[in-house]
């Protein structure tokens, strides 16, 4: 071997390594920790243009993160705490989501907009959509806070207000404007999707006496129960009036709170209620194409 050609392996090797460490380093400054991650970021596919409109539920553990995507268009409500940010954004990330329409927090619990950060530094967002409150303000709009550093563009917003998302329609029920509550959760964004026929009820976190503001609201194909399923919430009256065919629960598997409560579980199977969960079947998604609705759970689709 001669000594020119020997000296082409110790320099392809430094080579090699070099790639490898700026690779690792990339890796980490993107938050990406397995190859499945880093796979859904190189190879996420496009959003469908003929998809219909899709619920996902991202199983987040004990909070809420909610994905719609509605040919071709995507909004969010909510992001999920900061301990599972990461692999919120790379669900989004895998499913296609390169922009949000509209990124509604329902309220500013750590529960429900930890992944916030994780999330804008992932996919562009139009415009971050909350109930106005000192602590929504502190959050997103104040001089220095996390929204003014990175220029969010925060509407403030209560009931009345509309947004399209593809061909779906989402409207906002409560609050009204100028309500403030004891209690922030009651203050939570509940928003209603319409599509095809098919009706969808997002209730954040709304104990049961706000729920009982929005009867008569009539017959709701899917709810999302308020509250992580706590027993405050998912009244009767509420059940009664939306008899609703589908319940999704966000909760933690074997979480400290006993969500979701037994007798929330009893209310639901009073009215006949096929009830989902995240802490037993992980993310959840629910799809309408052609007026059918139909759920899917185990698998990431
Ligand atoms: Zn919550």
């Amino acid at each position: 071997m001669s000594q020119k050609r020997s000296l082409w392996i110790p320099l392809f090797a430094l080579l090699a390594a070099a790639c490898l460490l700026c690779f690792c380093l990339f890796a980490r400054q993107q938050g990406i920790g397995s190859w499945e991650a880093f796979s859904a970021r190189l190879w996420g596919r496009g959003l469908s243009e003929q998809e219909g409109l899709r619920l996902h539920m991202i199983d987040v553990g004990q909070g809420q993160a909610l994905l719609l995507t509605c040919n071709g268009h995507a909004a969010m409500i909510d992001t999920g705490p900061a301990d599972c940010a990461g692999r919120t954004a790379d669900y989004v990330w895998a499913r296609g989501v390169r922009r949000l329409d509209c990124l509604f927090l329902t309220h500013p619990h750590s529960d429900h907009c930890g992944g916030l950060e994780e999330i804008w530094d992932t996919v562009a967002v139009d415009a971050v959509l909350t109930p106005d409150c000192p602590e929504s303000r502190a959050l997103l709009t104040e001089p220095g806070s996390w929204g003014d550093r990175k220029g969010a563009k925060t509407e403030y917003i209560a009931a009345g207000r509309q947004f399209s998302l593809g061909d779906a329609r989402i409207t906002v029920l409560h609050p009204r404007e100028g309500d403030t509550f004891d209690d922030l959760n009651d203050l939570s964004l509940v928003l209603l999707a319409e599509y095809e026929g098919v009706r969808m009820l997002f209730t954040g976190d709304i104990s049961g006496d706000v729920e009982k503001r929005l009867i008569p609201l009539g017959y709701i194909h899917l709810l999302q129960a308020a509250h992580h399923g706590s027993n405050s919430s998912t009244c009767e009256a509420l059940l009664e009036d939306m008899t609703p065919d589908i319940v999704f629960i966000s909760c933690g598997k074997d979480n400290d709170y006993g969500h979701p409560h037994q007798k929330v579980l009893q209310r639901l199977r009073a009215v006949d209620a096929v009830v989902y969960r995240t802490d037993l079947q992980g993310t959840l998604t629910a799809a309408v194409q052609e007026g059918k609705l139909s759920v899917i759970t185990g698998r990431d689709d």
